[in-house]
């Protein structure tokens, strides 16, 4: 019994590991994706970059509801989500990956587990709590920096914070009863944040079983 769960331990520990980034839309996930890529050697794999990527190519059957979904705020459908997640994991040379904005919402966790769950070792969930409005702050000016995000508009941010409150949110939740979620307080400048990102990382990763 004890050596069946050592084997299982030991072969869990050999599987790519991943850390879901979770947060309000605006709470900052791309820009410490970013500084966690530099400093802690991860693959960053945006679910929404990925469905933006997806979108753009020509002849894919797709596009066209991906736009429909983004623009409202909906989430996309978990089998193409996933599929892209996979895809770009099966691509890169990397064993250890920030699953960025994903899973947003039941459907998106039924398919995961289906789908990915036992193909990974999920290390633990990122969580950015920021205020609302600081978040709606931080993307209308991207939008007016020119972003380039057809959702980064008052219309599309109010869409995208109520599917925040009433389809993610309880994703966290979950996680959180799990004891995976490492909370992280967003509404301060990047390298405030970032400072405590990189207590959450040193600390885990100094722990030798990961
Ligand atoms: N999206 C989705 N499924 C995902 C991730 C994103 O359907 O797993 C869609 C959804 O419409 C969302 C949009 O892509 O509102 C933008 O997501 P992104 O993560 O880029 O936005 P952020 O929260 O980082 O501002
Ligand atoms: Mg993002």
């Amino acid at each position: 019994m004890l050596s069946t769960i050592r084997t299982n331990k030991l072969l869990t520990t050999m599987l790519p590991k991943i850390v879901f980034v979770l947060g309000a839309p605006g709470s900052g996930k791309g820009t410490q994706c970013q500084n966690i890529v530099k400093e802690f050697g991860f693959d960053h794999l945006s679910a929404g970059d990925l469905l933006r990527a997806e979108r753009q190519t020509p002849g894919s059957p797709d596009g066209e509801l991906i736009e429909q979904h983004i623009k409202e705020g909906k989430i996309v459908p978990v089998e193409i989500t996933c599929r892209l997640i996979e895809k770009a994991m099966n691509v890169s040379k990397n064993d250890k990956f920030l699953i960025d904005g994903f899973p947003r919402n039941e459907d998106n966790l039924i398919g995961w587990n289906k789908q990915m769950s036992e193909k990974v070792q999920l290390l633990f969930v990122l969580f950015f709590e920021c205020d609302e409005k600081t978040c709606t702050e931080r993307c209308l000016s991207r939008g007016a920096a020119g972003s380039g995000r057809s959702d980064d508009n008052i219309e599309s941010l109010k869409k995208r914070f109520q599917t925040y409150q009433n389809d993610t949110l309880p994703i966290i939740n979950l996680y959180d009863e799990q004891g995976l979620v490492k909370r992280i307080d967003a509404n301060g400048s990047p390298s405030a944040v970032f400072d405590l990102v990189k207590v959450v990382f040193n600390d885990v990763l100094s722990k030798g079983d990961n």
